[in-house]
């Protein structure tokens, strides 16, 4: 039989390739160790209105409550954590659109355009001053225009949500990057929770996130979409004074 020599060469090469290997494993567990976290996460989320509605449904098929009052509150919060089930769906579909790759539909476009449009649907639901900034009327930059939109509307319904007074936005066209800054002055975020907002589901207070319908994932699509511009989102905050998100889209 032949015998097979393997040289001092080959045998490195060999256990280099076995440490890259045991890296990428490595990786593989890590990643599926997040799937797993994010499907439990997911599943949870989305449990807890589930049973509200069932055992409140209970009570009304089984014609426990008399008083029609109450029979409409309780249909009031079937009807609320259902809204709550569909907005969920609605995001975790969103997030997958935006972790899928080479999704982008890139042209060219005007931000100033393309806020002033956000902020009219706004205003036509919400009873807010937005104040707008900018030096020019044009201000183009390529990106996709329905996610940078999406962006945009995740920042002003935090801001909304979290303040109670105006809103002040910034748009500033730089050398290499054109800078959008979405800032508010209400319950702001502890300086140890920065980190975290990024991360799915996360909510720093999740009770109060809880009633104004907030899901955790705004920032996690928000952060998704600027990361497939190759373009950057970040947080400077300052715990109850305020807020502001900087959105900076590189020139291509
Ligand atoms: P949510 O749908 O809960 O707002 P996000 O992913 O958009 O989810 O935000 C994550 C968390 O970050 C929120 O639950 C909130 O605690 C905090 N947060 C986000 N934006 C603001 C803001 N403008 N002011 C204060 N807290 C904020």
């Amino acid at each position: 039989p032949k015998k097979i020599i393997i040289q001092h060469e080959t045998k490195d090469e060999l256990q280099k390739m076995a440490v890259t290997f045991n890296r990428m494993m490595g990786r593989l567990d890590a990643n599926l160790d997040k799937q797993k976290q994010f499907i439990s996460d997911a599943s949870h989320e989305i449990k807890t209105p589930l049973t509200i509605i069932k055992s409140y449904a209970d009570l009304l098929r089984r014609r426990r409550i008399q008083n029609e009052e109450k029979a409409l509150d309780v249909i009031d919060v079937i009807h609320s954590e259902a809204t709550r089930i569909q907005k969920m769906t609605e995001r975790l579909l969103e997030l997958a659109d935006t972790e899928l790759e080479n999704t982008l539909e890139y042209k060219s476009l005007n931000v100033i355009t393309l806020c002033q449009n956000v902020f009219n649907q706004f205003k036509e639901v919400y009873d807010r001053e937005i104040d707008f900034h900018y030096q020019e009327d044009s201000i183009m930059v390529i990106a996709d225009e329905l996610k940078i939109k999406q962006v945009i509307i995740i920042l002003l319904d935090n801001a909304i949500k979290y303040s109670t007074d105006k809103i002040d936005v910034y748009v500033k066209d730089q050398l290499d990057s054109t800078v959008i800054r979405v800032k508010d002055y209400g319950i702001g975020i502890p300086e140890n929770e920065i980190e975290n907002i990024f991360e799915r589901f996360y909510r720093v207070d999740k009770a109060r996130s809880r009633e104004t319908g907030g899901t955790g994932l705004g920032l996690s699509i928000a952060k998704n979409i600027m990361n497939q511009h190759n373009g950057e989102i970040k947080v400077v905050s300052t715990d109850g004074k305020g807020t502001e998100v900087v959105l900076s889209l590189p020139k291509r």
